[in-house]
């Protein structure tokens, strides 16, 4: 016997047409690449957006194509997000720091038929046009005003121009939930990057999932500000979650230094917030620095990288904001678990739930996950037997975009490349990556532990762990630090400040002081170039 309820797909048009009929009158404001601050409702963007998709329809793009997008987060990306997607076609996000050569790679990779662009990336979209073969034309984000006079752009056309030439009768097509919704890149730290191409229906489950409590408990009364880009997994699904809960939404643009995202927090009496662990450094030296507190930022999730304790630590215990470490990868939506405390938690002391809320957390409904070792067999959920950690469920990559790579999934589980526990009450603590992870005469050292260990030192601002070559154990530990301004520390006292917290065949053979770390596209350290780097660094 089959249900008798309606059958409707769930496809992402109908959440900005239900943000704008039942929310209406939220704002969403942008700080604009123009420089100004830009606010309108909800039902401002759902009419520009369908002005957007029918200007797509009119340059003919159709059912299933891609339309690349190369934005910061703003009002523009999000009718982009949603006049893309909700038409049919297939929204493509990517990453402006990544190379020009990467870029038109993407682009050709994805057959991109149309690319829109922030203006302010005017420069690298004309060190790239050139290479690519299969754009019909390209879209400037903005007004006339902002148009070159001259460029070597083909087909370069207006956005404004493009909604303000189309009507906003348009009726949202009803399709296959099944069908491509957006797709992004993986970043690619070991050969070419690999398309992972969403679905309507593992988007709308994933950004259900997300806004519940035990997730990022968004509500109607919340202002939301997205500081992981939109095209760094879709801003973690923010994008979607955010008008699906009647939020607030505030987009910082390309302004991510402490002090424009401390201002624009203020400002706009920001809640809750999202993004990597770098973003925050900056906010909280900001902050630090100029002996300022958040007035309304309760709330925020740090993921992407580890959290390290003394960040989470600082933000609750000098300025009262809420940490929630989520864990999850572009092949998973983003989002696979959550930290928090159950309630029999709540009775710990302070110190022993800190210790909880620092592991990655708690799988969200949707996704199922286990350890296994070598040889695939299942490890128990103690809380100190590691291995690879598997995920399943709706919302995670079944096979990457054109097949490249071939077979991803091992028994129906798609292996994360992370190497982590999971304890009796089902909370996932990530040891390490599977490659950045040091093999030491066999056995095996996390270096997530070791950083956080050096970065709870007061003079310590970011450390970073890597395994370099050693003549008798294969690979020892190195650290690589960089000391707070003003600050000044030996190897000596580092490795002091180690002392009875790690097993003493886990001390790192040394410590390397730098001014800064290579970071990635995504804002994350880029341990493979720290690796080439050091090397050969204890071979004398
Ligand atoms: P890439 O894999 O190219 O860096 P992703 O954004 O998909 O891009 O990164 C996913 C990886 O980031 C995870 O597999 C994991 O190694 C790491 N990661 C994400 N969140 C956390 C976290 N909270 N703690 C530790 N590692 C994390």
């Amino acid at each position: 016997v089959m249900g008798q309820m309606m059958n409707q797909p769930l496809i992402v048009s109908s959440i900005l047409e239900f943000a704008a009929r039942h929310y209406g009158g939220s704002e969403i404001v942008s700080r604009r690449v123009e420089g100004d601050i830009h606010r309108y409702t909800f039902r401002d963007c759902h009419q520009r957006a369908k002005r957007l998709a029918n200007a797509l329809h009119a340059l003919g793009v159709r059912m299933g194509e891609r339309v690349g997008t190369l934005a910061w987060n703003g009002y523009r990306h999000l009718e982009a997000y949603y006049a893309v997607s909700g038409s049919g076609a297939v929204l493509h996000t990517m990453n402006p720091r990544l190379h020009p050569e990467q870029l038109a790679y993407i682009c050709n990779h994805a057959e991109d038929q149309y690319l829109m662009f922030d203006f302010c990336f005017l420069p690298l979209v004309e060190a790239f046009a050139p290479h690519c073969s299969t754009i019909k034309g390209y879209i400037l984000m903005g007004g006339k005003d902002r148009m070159p006079a001259q460029t070597v752009i083909p087909n370069l056309l207006c956005y404004e121009d493009l909604i303000n030439a189309h009507s906003d009768d348009y009726q949202w097509p009803q399709f296959d939930e099944n069908s491509a919704c957006t797709l992004c890149y993986t970043s690619g730290t070991t050969g070419n990057p690999k398309g992972v191409l969403y679905s309507h229906r593992s988007t709308v489950l994933h950004a259900y999932a997300s806004a519940l409590p035990n997730v990022l408990n968004v509500s109607s009364r919340d202002t939301v500000m997205p500081v992981v880009p939109m095209f760094h997994v879709n801003a973690w699904g923010l994008p979607y979650s955010v008008p699906l809960s009647g939020a607030k939404m505030v987009f910082p643009g390309g302004a991510l230094d402490g002090k424009s995202v401390y201002e624009l927090m203020e400002s706009e009496g920001v809640t809750f917030s999202a993004g990597v662990p770098t973003v925050w450094l900056g906010l909280i030296n900001y902050a630090t620095e100029h002996g300022l507190k958040f007035s309304t930022f309760r709330r925020t999730v740090i993921g992407g990288s580890a959290c390290p304790p003394a960040m989470m630590n600082t933000l609750i215990d000098e300025y009262g904001v809420e940490v929630i470490h989520g864990w999850g990868m572009t092949e998973m939506s983003p989002l696979g678990t959550t930290g928090g405390l159950l309630s029999k938690h709540l009775a710990l002391s302070r110190a022993e739930q800190r210790k909880i809320l620092q592991k990655q957390g708690h799988a969200i409904y949707g996704v199922d996950m286990k350890i296994v070792d070598d040889d695939g067999k299942e490890l128990p959920w103690d809380g100190v037997s590691y291995g690879h950690l598997m995920v399943r469920g709706p919302w995670i990559v079944a096979r990457y975009f054109k097949d490249e790579g071939g077979e991803v999934l091992e028994d129906g589980w798609f292996p994360t490349g992370d190497v982590s526990t999971i304890d009796a009450d089902g909370f996932m603590q990530i040891t390490d990556r599977s490659k950045d992870v040091i093999k030491s005469g066999g056995e095996w050292i996390g270096t997530i532990d070791l950083e956080n260990i050096a970065m709870s030192h007061p003079a310590v601002m970011q450390a970073a762990c890597i395994g370099v070559a050693h003549p008798k154990w294969d690979e020892r530990p190195l650290l690589v630090v960089v000391l707070r301004p003003g600050q000044t520390l030996d190897r000596a006292g580092l490795l002091a400040h180690f002392e009875g917290k790690v097993a003493k065949w886990w001390l790192p053979d040394d410590v390397v002081f730098t001014e800064h770390l290579p970071v990635g596209g995504t804002g994350k350290i880029q341990k493979n170039r720290l690796r080439e780097q050091y090397r050969s660094y204890l071979l004398g």
